[in-house]
């Protein structure tokens, strides 16, 4: 999996601390973004195999920011996991209408958080 960059996007430090540091141990390579805006910027530099993507962000929310990348040829094959804080049952239907590939609520569970992202992963190469 080392060869995979993962974007992490969220605006709380102490989440997107624990996340980076989880995945980073496990050999992905992070590049982080506390807004939508500065994501967009990172996916324009250099676009990663995934994006975690918190919902609940300061200006353009998470779901936005999925609708435009999913909308976009350029960045429509990036896989989109939501992250949320919201373990509501309708919200996992938010995150798929709005192009989401998969949904990780918070609080993350660490031991299983690279084997989910791993799996993510796969399924994409899987579906060619
Ligand atoms: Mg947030």
């Amino acid at each position: 999996m080392t060869d995979f960059s993962i974007l992490v996007v969220d605006d709380n430090p102490t989440n997107m601390k624990l996340v980076s540091d989880v995945l980073e141990f496990d050999g992905f390579r992070i590049q982080t973004a506390r807004d939508a805006e500065t994501a967009q910027e990172v996916i324009r530099a250099s676009p990663p195999a995934l994006i975690l993507m918190d919902i609940a962000l300061p200006g353009m929310d998470g779901l936005t920011l999925t609708r435009l990348l999913k909308a976009d040829e350029k960045t429509s094959h990036i896989i989109i996991v939501a992250l949320t804080a919201f373990a509501m049952k309708g919200d996992e239907e938010l995150a798929r209408n709005a192009g989401c590939d998969g949904y990780i609520t918070k609080p993350i569970n660490t031991r299983n958080l690279s084997v989910s992202i791993a799996k993510y992963l796969d399924e994409s190469v899987g579906n060619g």
